[in-house]
């Protein structure tokens, strides 16, 4: 997968521009729809001025697909 640089540099809310990275604790995971048992974390970026969360992702987005079809998706690219 083509690495995708994504620049947050301005909160949308109150116009932050300081930012800070969390995840979803506990059971806030992302579950596949394609693939049960398999998750992945939810992370987000967080606006440090006014705590909104900027952008919610996860980090390996192949892992959801089910297997056959994150294989085609790898050849593909
Ligand atoms: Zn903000």
């Amino acid at each position: 997968m083509a690495k995708v640089k994504i620049r947050t540099l301005k909160c949308p809310y109150c116009g932050g521009t300081d930012f800070v990275k969390g995840y979803q604790a506990g059971h806030g995971g992302i579950v596949s729809a394609e693939r049960p048992l398999t998750g992945t974390w939810l992370y987000h970026t967080i606006c440090l001025s006014c705590g909104s969360v900027t952008r919610s992702y996860v980090t390996d987005p192949l892992k959801l697909l089910k297997k056959k079809n994150s294989d085609n998706y790898k050849n593909n690219t």
